[in-house]
Protein backbone atom coordinates (compact mmCIF):
# COMPACT_ATOMS: atom_id res chain seq x y z
CA UNK A 1 0.00 0.00 0.00
CA UNK A 2 2.19 2.19 0.98
CA UNK A 3 4.34 1.49 -2.27
CA UNK A 4 1.49 2.60 -4.61
CA UNK A 5 1.07 5.46 -2.85
CA UNK A 6 4.96 6.63 -3.02
CA UNK A 7 4.71 5.70 -6.98
CA UNK A 8 1.33 7.82 -7.32
CA UNK A 9 3.20 10.53 -5.90
CA UNK A 10 6.05 9.87 -7.88
CA UNK A 11 3.94 10.41 -10.61
CA UNK A 12 1.99 13.48 -9.52
CA UNK A 13 5.76 15.08 -8.86
CA UNK A 14 6.63 13.97 -12.79
CA UNK A 15 3.77 15.75 -14.21
CA UNK A 16 4.15 18.79 -12.60
CA UNK A 17 7.65 18.92 -13.61
CA UNK A 18 6.66 18.52 -16.95
CA UNK A 19 3.56 21.39 -16.78
CA UNK A 20 6.51 23.66 -15.21
CA UNK A 21 8.73 23.11 -18.23
CA UNK A 22 5.91 23.86 -20.57
CA UNK A 23 4.69 26.64 -18.89
CA UNK A 24 8.67 27.88 -18.28
CA UNK A 25 9.22 27.25 -22.56
CA UNK A 26 6.68 29.88 -23.24
CA UNK A 27 7.08 31.84 -20.15
CA UNK A 28 8.40 35.19 -22.17
CA UNK A 29 5.80 34.78 -24.89
CA UNK A 30 2.71 34.65 -22.43
CA UNK A 31 4.28 37.76 -20.58
CA UNK A 32 3.91 39.55 -24.00
CA UNK A 33 0.44 40.97 -23.68
CA UNK A 34 -0.89 40.59 -27.15
CA UNK A 35 -0.81 36.81 -26.16
CA UNK A 36 -1.02 36.33 -22.34
CA UNK A 37 -1.96 32.51 -21.17
CA UNK A 38 -4.91 32.59 -23.39
CA UNK A 39 -3.37 32.91 -26.56
CA UNK A 40 -0.75 29.87 -25.57
CA UNK A 41 -3.80 28.17 -24.62
CA UNK A 42 -4.87 28.79 -28.30
CA UNK A 43 -1.76 28.17 -29.94
CA UNK A 44 -1.51 24.75 -28.64
CA UNK A 45 -4.81 23.81 -30.24
CA UNK A 46 -4.17 25.47 -33.35
CA UNK A 47 -3.34 23.12 -36.74
CA UNK A 48 -1.19 25.04 -39.24
CA UNK A 49 -0.01 24.04 -42.36
CA UNK A 50 2.67 25.48 -44.30
CA UNK A 51 3.11 24.44 -47.83
CA UNK A 52 6.67 24.55 -49.15
CA UNK A 53 9.80 23.85 -46.86
CA UNK A 54 12.11 25.91 -48.41
CA UNK A 55 13.64 29.29 -47.12
CA UNK A 56 10.23 30.74 -46.11
CA UNK A 57 8.59 27.60 -45.23
CA UNK A 58 11.58 26.84 -42.93
CA UNK A 59 12.08 30.41 -41.58
CA UNK A 60 8.03 30.36 -40.93
CA UNK A 61 8.03 26.76 -39.48
CA UNK A 62 10.62 27.18 -36.86
CA UNK A 63 9.35 30.58 -35.60
CA UNK A 64 5.66 29.15 -34.71
CA UNK A 65 7.34 25.63 -33.82
CA UNK A 66 9.38 27.63 -31.06
CA UNK A 67 5.75 30.04 -30.49
CA UNK A 68 3.83 26.45 -29.69
CA UNK A 69 1.59 26.18 -32.40
CA UNK A 70 -0.04 22.63 -31.33
CA UNK A 71 0.40 20.74 -35.13
CA UNK A 72 2.32 21.91 -37.43
CA UNK A 73 1.87 20.26 -41.03
CA UNK A 74 4.60 20.65 -43.44
CA UNK A 75 4.38 19.95 -47.24
CA UNK A 76 6.88 19.47 -49.60
CA UNK A 77 7.54 17.71 -53.07
CA UNK A 78 11.20 18.73 -52.60
CA UNK A 79 15.11 17.44 -50.92
CA UNK A 80 17.42 19.25 -48.99
CA UNK A 81 20.53 20.23 -51.56
CA UNK A 82 23.92 21.58 -50.94
CA UNK A 83 22.88 25.08 -52.65
CA UNK A 84 20.24 25.46 -50.14
CA UNK A 85 22.12 25.90 -47.35
CA UNK A 86 22.81 29.38 -47.14
CA UNK A 87 18.98 30.39 -46.67
CA UNK A 88 17.28 27.30 -45.73
CA UNK A 89 17.73 27.14 -41.71
CA UNK A 90 16.28 23.68 -40.88
CA UNK A 91 18.68 21.83 -43.17
CA UNK A 92 22.40 21.28 -42.26
CA UNK A 93 25.01 19.14 -44.34
CA UNK A 94 24.00 15.86 -43.56
CA UNK A 95 20.33 16.22 -44.49
CA UNK A 96 22.11 17.20 -48.44
CA UNK A 97 24.29 14.39 -47.92
CA UNK A 98 21.49 12.22 -47.92
CA UNK A 99 19.54 13.96 -50.25
CA UNK A 100 16.59 13.74 -47.40
CA UNK A 101 13.36 15.21 -48.16
CA UNK A 102 12.55 18.65 -46.80
CA UNK A 103 9.70 17.77 -45.12
CA UNK A 104 11.17 15.23 -42.72
CA UNK A 105 14.24 16.90 -42.39
CA UNK A 106 11.84 19.67 -41.15
CA UNK A 107 10.06 17.27 -38.73
CA UNK A 108 13.48 15.98 -37.45
CA UNK A 109 15.29 18.96 -36.51
CA UNK A 110 12.14 20.66 -34.91
CA UNK A 111 11.42 17.72 -32.68
CA UNK A 112 14.81 17.94 -31.29
CA UNK A 113 13.97 21.83 -30.57
CA UNK A 114 10.30 21.23 -29.73
CA UNK A 115 8.78 17.84 -28.58
CA UNK A 116 6.17 18.59 -27.39
CA UNK A 117 4.02 19.46 -30.60
CA UNK A 118 2.67 17.52 -33.19
CA UNK A 119 4.81 17.90 -36.68
CA UNK A 120 3.34 16.43 -39.59
CA UNK A 121 5.16 15.89 -42.37
CA UNK A 122 3.61 15.23 -45.89
CA UNK A 123 5.87 14.83 -48.66
CA UNK A 124 3.93 15.51 -51.65
CA UNK A 125 3.48 18.10 -54.20
CA UNK A 126 -0.08 20.30 -53.60
CA UNK A 127 -2.22 19.62 -56.61
CA UNK A 128 -6.06 20.18 -56.79
CA UNK A 129 -6.55 16.04 -56.48
CA UNK A 130 -5.39 15.92 -53.16
CA UNK A 131 -5.33 19.19 -51.39
CA UNK A 132 -8.29 18.77 -49.68
CA UNK A 133 -6.70 15.37 -48.32
CA UNK A 134 -3.95 17.85 -47.30
CA UNK A 135 -5.89 21.06 -45.85
CA UNK A 136 -8.44 19.86 -44.46
CA UNK A 137 -9.11 20.51 -40.66
CA UNK A 138 -6.50 23.47 -40.72
CA UNK A 139 -7.10 26.86 -39.00
CA UNK A 140 -4.69 29.02 -41.14
CA UNK A 141 -2.81 27.72 -44.72
CA UNK A 142 0.84 29.51 -44.64
CA UNK A 143 2.56 29.62 -47.63
CA UNK A 144 6.51 28.53 -48.08
CA UNK A 145 6.21 28.06 -51.87
CA UNK A 146 7.94 29.43 -54.90
CA UNK A 147 5.46 29.82 -57.72
CA UNK A 148 2.22 31.22 -58.54
CA UNK A 149 0.17 28.15 -59.66
CA UNK A 150 0.15 26.38 -55.94
CA UNK A 151 -0.56 29.83 -54.93
CA UNK A 152 -3.73 30.54 -56.88
CA UNK A 153 -4.68 26.94 -56.09
CA UNK A 154 -4.29 27.78 -51.84
CA UNK A 155 -6.29 30.98 -52.56
CA UNK A 156 -9.31 28.99 -54.30
CA UNK A 157 -8.81 26.44 -51.86
CA UNK A 158 -8.97 28.82 -49.17
CA UNK A 159 -11.47 31.56 -50.27
CA UNK A 160 -13.86 28.54 -50.90
CA UNK A 161 -13.45 27.39 -47.67
CA UNK A 162 -13.35 30.45 -46.03
CA UNK A 163 -9.91 29.85 -44.29
CA UNK A 164 -7.34 32.44 -43.73
CA UNK A 165 -3.89 32.05 -45.11
CA UNK A 166 -0.96 34.12 -45.85
CA UNK A 167 0.85 35.27 -49.00
CA UNK A 168 4.97 35.01 -48.62
CA UNK A 169 7.48 35.49 -51.30
CA UNK A 170 11.57 36.82 -51.52
CA UNK A 171 13.73 36.86 -54.56
CA UNK A 172 17.09 38.79 -54.68
CA UNK A 173 16.67 41.33 -51.69
CA UNK A 174 12.71 41.72 -52.39
CA UNK A 175 10.13 40.22 -49.86
CA UNK A 176 6.28 40.74 -50.50
CA UNK A 177 3.71 39.24 -48.31
CA UNK A 178 0.18 39.70 -47.97
CA UNK A 179 -2.94 38.31 -45.28
CA UNK A 180 -5.73 36.50 -46.92
CA UNK A 181 -8.99 36.82 -44.52
CA UNK A 182 -11.70 35.65 -47.12
CA UNK A 183 -14.74 37.40 -47.04
CA UNK A 184 -12.91 40.51 -45.48
CA UNK A 185 -9.84 41.71 -47.45
CA UNK A 186 -8.82 41.18 -50.66
CA UNK A 187 -7.87 37.33 -52.11
CA UNK A 188 -4.64 37.08 -54.45
CA UNK A 189 -6.54 36.73 -57.19
CA UNK A 190 -7.99 40.33 -56.28
CA UNK A 191 -4.76 41.84 -56.18
CA UNK A 192 -2.86 39.69 -58.78
CA UNK A 193 -5.97 38.24 -61.27
CA UNK A 194 -3.11 36.48 -63.47
CA UNK A 195 0.09 35.10 -62.98
CA UNK A 196 2.82 37.15 -64.07
CA UNK A 197 3.94 36.49 -68.04
CA UNK A 198 7.20 36.68 -69.31
CA UNK A 199 10.14 37.08 -68.10
CA UNK A 200 10.16 36.69 -64.24
CA UNK A 201 12.68 36.45 -61.62
CA UNK A 202 13.08 33.01 -59.77
CA UNK A 203 15.89 32.62 -56.88
CA UNK A 204 17.46 30.58 -59.45
CA UNK A 205 17.76 32.81 -61.75
CA UNK A 206 18.15 36.34 -59.67
CA UNK A 207 19.70 34.82 -56.70
CA UNK A 208 18.01 35.51 -52.52
CA UNK A 209 19.45 36.88 -49.81
CA UNK A 210 18.40 35.53 -46.47
CA UNK A 211 17.90 37.99 -44.98
CA UNK A 212 14.73 38.92 -46.94
CA UNK A 213 13.62 35.49 -46.37
CA UNK A 214 13.79 36.06 -42.75
CA UNK A 215 12.33 39.20 -42.95
CA UNK A 216 9.11 38.15 -45.08
CA UNK A 217 8.69 35.21 -42.64
CA UNK A 218 8.77 37.07 -39.53
CA UNK A 219 6.49 39.47 -40.42
CA UNK A 220 4.10 36.52 -41.89
CA UNK A 221 4.71 34.24 -38.68
CA UNK A 222 3.91 37.51 -36.73
CA UNK A 223 0.52 38.10 -38.73
CA UNK A 224 -0.15 34.20 -37.79
CA UNK A 225 -0.03 34.72 -34.30
CA UNK A 226 -2.56 37.65 -34.21
CA UNK A 227 -4.71 35.29 -36.12
CA UNK A 228 -4.20 31.98 -34.11
CA UNK A 229 -4.54 34.20 -31.00
CA UNK A 230 -8.20 35.88 -32.37
CA UNK A 231 -6.46 39.39 -32.47
CA UNK A 232 -8.38 40.06 -36.01
CA UNK A 233 -8.53 43.81 -35.39
CA UNK A 234 -4.42 44.36 -35.38
CA UNK A 235 -4.24 41.95 -38.63
CA UNK A 236 -2.51 43.74 -41.28
CA UNK A 237 -4.63 44.52 -44.60
CA UNK A 238 -2.39 45.74 -46.78
CA UNK A 239 0.12 44.13 -49.65
CA UNK A 240 3.41 45.17 -47.92
CA UNK A 241 6.66 45.05 -49.78
CA UNK A 242 10.33 45.41 -48.58
CA UNK A 243 13.83 45.39 -50.67
CA UNK A 244 16.38 45.04 -48.06
CA UNK A 245 19.00 46.15 -49.91
CA UNK A 246 17.34 49.05 -51.38
CA UNK A 247 15.80 50.10 -48.16
CA UNK A 248 12.88 50.76 -50.46
CA UNK A 249 9.05 49.39 -48.48
CA UNK A 250 5.68 50.00 -49.91
CA UNK A 251 1.91 48.97 -48.90
CA UNK A 252 -1.10 49.16 -50.82
CA UNK A 253 -4.29 48.25 -49.29
CA UNK A 254 -6.02 45.36 -49.47
CA UNK A 255 -8.47 46.02 -47.02
CA UNK A 256 -11.64 45.21 -49.79
CA UNK A 257 -12.20 42.30 -51.96
CA UNK A 258 -12.37 43.49 -55.35
CA UNK A 259 -15.69 44.04 -57.09
CA UNK A 260 -15.64 41.32 -59.88
CA UNK A 261 -12.54 39.44 -58.21
CA UNK A 262 -13.17 35.85 -60.31
CA UNK A 263 -11.93 33.87 -57.23
CA UNK A 264 -13.78 35.57 -54.18
CA UNK A 265 -16.44 37.70 -56.20
CA UNK A 266 -17.60 35.24 -58.64
CA UNK A 267 -16.22 32.06 -56.62
CA UNK A 268 -14.88 30.50 -59.85
CA UNK A 269 -12.53 28.56 -59.30
CA UNK A 270 -10.10 27.46 -61.86
CA UNK A 271 -7.39 26.29 -59.89
CA UNK A 272 -8.89 24.23 -57.52
CA UNK A 273 -10.75 22.71 -61.30
CA UNK A 274 -7.09 22.10 -62.61
CA UNK A 275 -7.71 24.29 -65.14
CA UNK A 276 -5.36 27.02 -64.53
CA UNK A 277 -2.11 24.54 -64.19
CA UNK A 278 0.14 24.10 -67.39
CA UNK A 279 -0.55 20.77 -69.05
CA UNK A 280 1.65 18.57 -68.30
CA UNK A 281 2.35 14.76 -70.34
CA UNK A 282 4.45 12.48 -70.75
CA UNK A 283 6.00 12.46 -73.99
CA UNK A 284 8.18 9.85 -75.40
CA UNK A 285 10.56 7.76 -73.16
CA UNK A 286 11.96 9.32 -70.04
CA UNK A 287 11.09 12.89 -70.82
CA UNK A 288 7.46 15.01 -69.76
CA UNK A 289 6.30 17.73 -72.00
CA UNK A 290 5.08 21.27 -70.43
CA UNK A 291 2.19 22.81 -72.56
CA UNK A 292 2.67 26.30 -71.52
CA UNK A 293 1.81 28.51 -74.42
CA UNK A 294 1.39 32.26 -72.81
CA UNK A 295 5.13 32.69 -71.41
CA UNK A 296 6.89 34.56 -74.38
CA UNK A 297 10.46 33.77 -73.84
CA UNK A 298 13.34 36.21 -75.30
CA UNK A 299 16.47 33.87 -75.70
CA UNK A 300 18.92 35.52 -75.54
CA UNK A 301 17.64 36.96 -71.51
CA UNK A 302 17.35 33.65 -70.91
CA UNK A 303 21.05 31.94 -72.13
CA UNK A 304 21.98 34.76 -70.29
CA UNK A 305 19.81 34.15 -66.84
CA UNK A 306 20.12 29.70 -66.92
CA UNK A 307 24.25 30.10 -67.70
CA UNK A 308 25.42 30.00 -64.18
CA UNK A 309 23.23 26.97 -63.99
CA UNK A 310 24.40 24.68 -66.71
CA UNK A 311 25.17 24.75 -70.15
CA UNK A 312 23.09 26.75 -72.64
CA UNK A 313 22.78 26.96 -76.18
CA UNK A 314 19.89 29.09 -78.84
CA UNK A 315 19.35 29.62 -82.11
CA UNK A 316 16.05 31.51 -82.73
CA UNK A 317 13.54 28.80 -82.33
CA UNK A 318 14.71 26.62 -79.86
CA UNK A 319 16.86 26.84 -77.00
CA UNK A 320 18.62 23.73 -74.73
CA UNK A 321 19.41 23.98 -70.83
CA UNK A 322 21.85 20.74 -69.62
CA UNK A 323 21.31 20.80 -65.96
CA UNK A 324 22.89 17.34 -64.99
CA UNK A 325 20.38 15.15 -65.31
CA UNK A 326 18.06 17.16 -66.90
CA UNK A 327 17.97 18.22 -70.53
CA UNK A 328 15.25 21.25 -70.86
CA UNK A 329 14.06 22.21 -74.41
CA UNK A 330 12.31 25.56 -74.64
CA UNK A 331 10.02 27.10 -77.52
CA UNK A 332 9.65 30.78 -78.07
CA UNK A 333 6.19 30.28 -76.95
CA UNK A 334 7.12 28.95 -73.38
CA UNK A 335 6.42 25.08 -74.10
CA UNK A 336 8.94 22.58 -72.69
CA UNK A 337 10.53 19.43 -72.91
CA UNK A 338 12.13 17.82 -70.25
CA UNK A 339 14.22 14.79 -70.85
CA UNK A 340 15.47 12.62 -67.78
CA UNK A 341 12.17 12.49 -65.89
CA UNK A 342 9.24 10.96 -66.14
CA UNK A 343 8.04 12.63 -63.21
CA UNK A 344 5.87 15.40 -63.89
CA UNK A 345 6.24 16.74 -60.35
CA UNK A 346 9.67 17.12 -61.08
CA UNK A 347 9.40 18.43 -64.68
CA UNK A 348 6.84 20.69 -63.16
CA UNK A 349 9.28 22.04 -60.27
CA UNK A 350 12.19 22.41 -62.67
CA UNK A 351 10.39 24.76 -64.99
CA UNK A 352 8.59 26.71 -61.78
CA UNK A 353 12.61 27.43 -60.88
CA UNK A 354 14.32 28.41 -63.96
CA UNK A 355 11.24 29.31 -66.18
CA UNK A 356 8.65 30.79 -64.09
CA UNK A 357 5.16 29.52 -62.81
ZN1 LIG B 1 -10.51 38.13 -54.68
Amino acid sequence: MELVISLAHESRTQETQADRTKSERYSRQVLFRGIGAEGQRKLAAARVAIVGCGATGSALAALLARAGVGTLRIIDRDYVEPSNLQRQSLFDEKDAAESLPKAIAAARKIAAFNSQIAIEPKVEDLVPANIEALLAGMSLILDGTDNFETRYLINDYAVDRSLPWIYSAAVGSYAVTLNVLPGQTACLACIFPDSPRGMVETCETSGILNSAVNLVASIAATEALKLLVGNTSQVRRTLLSFDVWSNEHAEISAAKPRPGCRACGERDFIHLAGEGRPHITLCGRNSVQIHERQRPIDFTEMDRLLRPHGTVRHNDFVLKFWHDPYEMTLFPDGRAIIKGTTDTAVARSLYARYVGS
